[in-house]
C-alpha cells in the first residue's frame, strides 16, 4: 500500500515491524466506536487516538465527577469547574492531543434503540463501561452486524479482557450467561479499584484492537485475567463458542430485542438513578434553568447540561432529555422528581 500522509509522528510504532507504513494507512482509515468513557473508556480512548486511529466516536451518558479523577485519566479539575459530560470532556482532550483525527463525543445513553446506528461501519467496537446490561447489548448488536468488541472489566485490583470475532471466536454470552443477580457481583462501587489496574487491562484491551485493525499480531481468543495487587497473570484459552449460546450460537439477541434486561436505570451503587425520556426531543435548558431557579438551588449550566438541588436530591438534566438523578435508589422516586420538575 502507498500513501502520501505524513506519518512522522507515529514513528515509534511504524518502525515497529507488526504495525509499519501500512498498519498506519489501516490504522488512519479504521472507525472505533468506544461504548463508556469512565476509567477504562478513557484509556482506550486516548492510546487510539495517539496510535492515529482515524475516526473514533466515544459515547458516554455521565459527567465528571471528583472521584472520577483518581482513575480517569482523560479528565482534570477544569473539566469539574466547567461541569462537562465525560463524551465532551474527553473529545476536547483528544483533539488536542491529535488534530489529525476526528474524534466525535456522544453525550448520550447507549442503549437497544440507538447502538445499532452507533455502531454502523465500526472497524472494532471497544466496551468501556460499568455494567453487564451494556454489555449484553453490545454483544448482541455486534455479532448481528458481525463486527468485532472487546470486552474490558476491572474491580478492586484484578482487570479482564476478551476479544469476541463473530463467527470466530467466543462471545460475551457463551461465559457470561446471564446478567448476574443485583448484590451478586463486586462492582468498583463496592469493591473499590485501584487506578493503576484499570490501565494496565485497558491497554491491553487497546494493543488488542490495533492488532485487529492492523492484521498482525497474536489476537487473545480465550480471556486474560490478571491481579496486580497478588502478581497473577493468566490467559485462559477458550474451546471455541458454547455450543447452546443464545447469542452466538442460535442468533438471539435477547437484550438488543428487549426481551431480557430492562431500561438501565440505576447507576452502579451510585445512590443514582438515570431516567430516560426516548423521543422526547431537546430539553430547552435555558428555560427550565429560569423556571427551575425558582423552586431549587441550580448549580450548573452550560451548553450540554443543567444542575439543581432541590430537597435531598441532585439532578442533572442533559440537553437530550435525560436526567441523573442522585440522592435515590428507587426508580418510582426518580421518575416522580423528574415529572414533577420537567415534565413527562
Ligand atoms: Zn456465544
Amino acid at each position: 500500500m502507498t500513501t502520501n500522509k505524513d506519518f512522522s509522528r507515529y514513528l515509534r510504532q511504524t518502525i515497529f515491524p507488526g504495525i509499519g507504513q501500512t498498519g498506519q494507512q489501516k490504522l488512519s482509515e479504521a472507525r472505533v466506536v468506544i461504548i463508556g468513557c469512565g476509567a477504562t473508556g478513557t484509556v482506550i480512548a486516548n492510546h487510539l487516538a495517539r496510535a492515529g486511529v482515524g475516526h473514533l466516536i466515544i459515547a458516554d451518558r455521565d459527567f465528571v465527577e471528583l472521584n472520577n479523577l483518581q482513575r480517569q485519566l482523560l479528565f482534570d479539575e477544569q473539566d469539574l469547574v466547567q461541569n462537562l459530560p465525560k463524551a465532551v470532556a474527553a473529545e476536547r482532550k483528544l483533539r488536542a492531543v491529535n488534530s489529525d483525527i476526528e474524534v466525535q463525543g456522544l453525550a448520550t445513553d447507549v442503549n437497544a434503540e440507538n447502538i445499532e446506528s452507533l455502531i454502523e461501519g465500526a472497524t472494532v467496537v471497544l466496551d468501556g463501561t460499568d455494567n453487564f446490561e451494556t454489555r449484553y447489548i453490545l454483544n448482541d448488536a455486534c455479532l448481528k452486524h458481525k463486527i468485532p468488541w472487546i470486552y474490558t472489566g476491572a474491580v478492586a485490583t484484578y482487570g479482564m479482557s476478551q476479544t469476541i470475532i463473530p463467527g470466530q471466536t467466543a462471545c460475551f454470552r457463551c461465559y457470561f450467561e446471564d446478567v448476574p443477580p443485583p448484590g451478586t457481583s463486586a462492582t468498583c462501587d463496592t469493591a473499590g479499584v485501584v487506578g493503576p489496574v484499570v490501565a494496565a487491562i485497558a491497554s491491553v484491551s487497546a494493543t488488542e484492537a490495533i492488532k485487529l485493525m492492523v492484521g498482525q499480531g497474536d489476537l487473545n481468543r480465550g480471556i486474560i485475567h490478571f491481579d496486580v495487587w497478588y502478581n497473577t497473570f493468566e490467559q485462559f484459552e477458550s474451546s471455541g463458542p458454547r455450543e447452546d449460546c443464545p447469542a452466538c450460537q442460535q442468533g438471539n439477541f435477547e437484550f438488543l430485542n428487549q426481551e431480557k434486561g430492562g431500561q438501565a436505570v440505576s447507576l452502579c451503587g451510585r445512590n443514582a438513578i438515570q431516567i430516560r425520556q426516548p423521543g422526547a426531543g431537546q430539553l430547552p435548558l435555558s428555560e427550565l434553568a429560569d423556571r427551575l431557579s425558582r423552586v431549587g438551588n441550580v448549580t450548573a449550566r452550560n451548553d450540554y447540561l443543567l444542575r439543581f438541588s432541590v430537597d435531598d436530591y441532585e439532578i442533572t438534566l442533559f440537553a437530550d432529555a435525560r436526567a441523573i438523578i442522585k440522592g435515590t435508589e428507587d426508580e418510582t422516586v426518580a421518575r416522580g422528581l423528574y415529572a414533577k420538575y420537567v415534565g413527562v
